[in-house]
């Protein structure tokens, strides 16, 4: 390739310019179109005729991996079938540390298991379909506010995450080593900074931690205009910058493009690196098959016309055809109800008050029952809470085909219903007997660029409370009614001590976030055709004073906001366990309206335990292509080329002038020989030795009640006593969902423990240590929460 075609492909040709969120420049002479990388996590971004499905948390809580991977199959065909090369999702980062931060709901849940499951699936179904799929934020975004640099730089820099090592390593970058060992083709980095330094610029964390650490084969991207140097971003290991304009969009002007083809020709950055930047990004885009019969985009994210401009933000555009209305959506509509049904989560359920009766007097109370009146799709990336809440807001979203609404899923379903559209209880209306309420309650956050009724992203003006006084709709249904329900839709926990234990508040479901399918989801579950078979993905604590103050939102502080994670590795029930703060519904808490015995666990050592694993092997050739600059003809504009203003290009004016002589001066203590090879890496994900089966734990579960359902076994993990680390009680290491179980029947779960799931990150080796005790054992404990755990085993015998 050409000094040109190689900057072509690592820089985006600029805010909207092109089809979609992002746009590469092309190198048409191998095949290599403009690359087209598009949002969401969730759906096909800002586009039609797709599925909206239900987002990360909501998958997370169905705690069942193969419906984590069926809706990665159908996200990936969509991406694939509207010509999406590059899918932007899933998320693991933020994992929920703070659990008012707005971008929580895009990810599976607050511990690193449970976040690593979701987001290794979805890549996995995503990479079926051939698209590349993308692990985002890399890493640390675990607060909205102040994620960016306040622009011009240096004004308020991002606010810097400051993680220790150890931290990093077994709670944040888990998902991230699970999702690169799961093949991701590529990885976003965060706006905010890590350690004090750009994570779009961090050497640490993307030559040290992803590339050299983690095996990293594939590209890394910068979120969106996060990128603040083009030198120091290239030698940091960015592979593309995207959307590719320098500090300001819309201006023509970039860090690289033209800049790269210029620091290639004065030296300033090793030719070799733009040649690793330019191989990852090939090597990934034949890996996955795109070379074969892949579909170019056929919509465009700026319009929904059939024809308009191909670059909006051009001074003067060609006109395009802009979108065909591809319908992508063949029977996906299945999976995202089957996700959405098996995450509602029932909280609380006394007197079997649920299932409801179809002929039941149903009163239904609250806006969140019905579609917002000016259409699911009024408010750009949903970011208003106005009708049913299937999604935050932001780029985390898809625009519905539909949105299938409770109040009228309840109404196919039941005879006898009243609906109250009101956020607040109609005065005067008086519950005749037999009359039960179901009282529609929200809490929503999403990404920065957006503020909704006052807060910016997070939830930082409505807390942890429900939203549209919710609490006090409940607390007056439940004064005149003697049944009330309480169904919430939510990103993250709530606090719901104002009501929960009110004597008629009988039952409560969290549906989470439903995406289209919301209703029928719903009904599915309240008229008892399926048992509820949802776990909470994070803890519900009985206030928010229970959680460490350094989880707090951070505000405004001069030149840069320190949010220093003092917590370390004591997140949500972590936290909670080590101080015996009782939650209300502890992490994994989920009722079915059927019961389960869990009995008979066996374990069964398959490798035995040593403190070090296995060494690694030593790292493979790197390919070397030549080192000498190329010819600088080989950026001068073409001749008559025809340039479109704002589009940034590789080409350079008068690009023979430049000289080689304009080294880099690296920082101090920057090395560029070859460093020894970690000796925690060896293979994508960290060294192969570390998902070595240690330990195989069987249970048989048993549906001893009277319907059917599913169960969810989960096995937290407590290191020996004499551990001389400081490591949580108890943390989630492994977890199955069974099958449906019909009544009387039963199942034997067999679950993994891996040599990773017994390790700590041992900062000083920088290496996986097992705490191996001859006097103490590793403990499992066995149940379906973190406060419920009944059965044990250790690592040498059953107990
Ligand atoms: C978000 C990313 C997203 C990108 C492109 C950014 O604001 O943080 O998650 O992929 O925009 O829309």
């Amino acid at each position: 390739m050409t000094l040109a075609e190689k900057v072509n492909l690592t820089t985006g040709t600029g805010e909207l310019m092109g089809p979609c969120v992002g746009n590469t420049g092309s190198a048409l002479r191998f095949g290599i179109p403009s690359l087209c990388l598009q949002d969401s996590a969730l759906g096909i971004g800002a586009t039609d005729n797709i599925t909206a499905f239900p987002a990360g948390i909501t998958v997370g809580a169905t705690w069942n991996k193969a419906l984590a991977y069926a809706r990665g199959v159908a996200l990936g065909a969509e991406a694939r079938g509207k010509g999406v090369n590059i899918q932007l999702g899933p998320v693991v980062g933020p994992i929920g540390r703070k659990p008012r931060g707005g971008r929580n709901w895009e990810g599976f849940g607050a511990d690193p298991v449970l976040q690593a499951w979701g987001g290794a699936e979805t890549v996995k179904g995503i990479q079926a379909n051939g698209v590349i799929a993308t692990i985002k934020h890399f890493i640390g975004n675990e607060q909205e506010a102040y994620r960016m640099d306040i622009i011009p730089h240096g004004l308020m820099k991002a606010i810097s995450s400051n993680i220790d090592d150890r931290t990093l390593h077994e709670l944040y970058s888990w998902p991230f080593a699970e999702a690169i060992r799961a093949g991701v083709g590529a990885v976003m980095t965060s706006y905010n900074d890590v350690n004090g330094s750009a994570s779009s610029q961090n050497s640490m964390m993307i030559n040290g931690i992803l590339k050299d650490e983690f095996g990293f084969q594939g590209l890394v991207m910068t979120d969106w205009l996060s990128q603040i140097g083009g030198v120091s971003s290239a030698l940091a290991g960015l592979d593309m910058a995207m959307p590719g304009d320098g500090a300001i969009p819309f201006l023509g002007l970039a860090y690289w493009a033209y800049e790269l083809s210029t620091s290639v020709l004065n030296g300033t950055v090793p030719l070799n690196r733009l040649n690793d930047m330019v191989t990852r990004i090939v090597a990934t885009w034949y890996q996955l098959g795109q070379d074969q019969d892949y579909p170019l985009p056929n919509f465009s994210a700026n319009t929904a016309d059939p024809t308009g401009l191909c670059y909006p933000a051009a001074l003067f555009s060609p006109t395009c055809v802009t979108n065909q209305y591809v319908n992508v959506q063949a029977d996906h509509a299945k999976v995202a109800r089957n996700v959405s049904r098996e995450a509602i989560t029932l909280l609380k359920n006394v007197n079997n008050a649920l299932p409801l009766s179809t002929s039941a007097s149903l009163k239904i109370f609250g806006s969140d029952a019905e579609n917002n009146p000016a259409g699911p799709n009024a408010c750009n990336q949903r970011s208003c809470n106005t009708g049913i809440l299937g999604m935050g807001w932001g780029s985390g979203t898809a625009n519905y085909p539909y949105l299938d609404a409770p109040i009228d899923a309840i109404k196919r379903k039941a005879a006898n219903v009243t609906y109250y559209s009101s956020d607040s209880f109609p005065s005067g209306l008086t519950a005749a007997a037999g009359d039960i309420a179901v009282v529609f309650v929200t809490s929503d956050s999403g990404e920065n660029q957006y503020t909704v009724e006052g807060n910016d992203g997070d939830r930082s003006s409505s807390g942890l409370y429900t939203w549209h006084n919710g609490d006090a709709l409940v607390e007056a249904a439940a004064a005149k009614y003697a049944t009330v329900i309480v169904v919430v839709h939510t990103v993250g926990p709530i606090l719901v001590e104002n009501w929960i234990d009110l004597p008629s508040v009988k039952a409560v479901i969290f549906a989470h976030l439903p995406g289209q399918e919301a209703g029928d989801s719903l009904t599915d579950i309240l008229f008892g055709e399926y048992s509820p078979s949802g776990h909470l993905p994070y803890s519900i604590p009985v206030a928010e004073s229970n959680y460490p103050s350094s989880v707090s939102l951070l505000g405004f502080e001069f030149f840069q906001v320190q949010d220093t994670f003092s917590e370390g590795l004591y997140i949500d029930y972590r936290y909670l366990n080590k101080h015996s703060i009782a939650p209300r519904f502890a992490f994994g808490h989920g009722l079915s309206y059927t019961t389960f015995s869990r009995t008979s666990a066996t374990i069964t050592a398959v490798t035995a335990l040593s403190s070090t694993p296995p060494a690694r092997a030593p790292k493979g050739s790197t390919p070397m292509y030549s080192t000498s600059i190329p010819p600088a003809s080989e950026v001068a504009w073409p001749t008559g080329f025809n340039t479109i203003w704002r589009y940034l290009y590789p080409y350079v004016d008068d690009p023979e002038s430049i000289t080689a002589t304009n080294t880099f001066v690296y920082p101090a203590g920057y090395q560029t020989t070859p460093q020894p090879d970690p000796v925690a890496g060896g293979d994508q994900g960290g060294n192969p030795a570390l998902w070595d089966v240690m330990f195989t734990i069987s249970v048989k579960v048993t549906n001893t009640g009277t319907v059917a359902g599913k169960d969810v076994v989960m096995v937290f993990v407590q290191y020996p006593s004499d551990n001389p680390w400081d490591t949580p009680i108890i943390q989630l290491r492994a977890f199955e969902k069974t099958d449906t179980l019909a009544k009387g029947a039963s199942e034997v779960v067999t679950l993994q423990i891996t040599r990773k799931d017994l390790s700590i990150w041992d900062v000083v080796s920088q290496n996986w240590i097992i705490p191996v005790s001859k006097t103490a054992p590793f403990l499992f404990w066995i149940g379906d929460s973190s406060a419920n755990l009944t059965l044990a085993c250790e690592s040498l015998t059953k107990i």
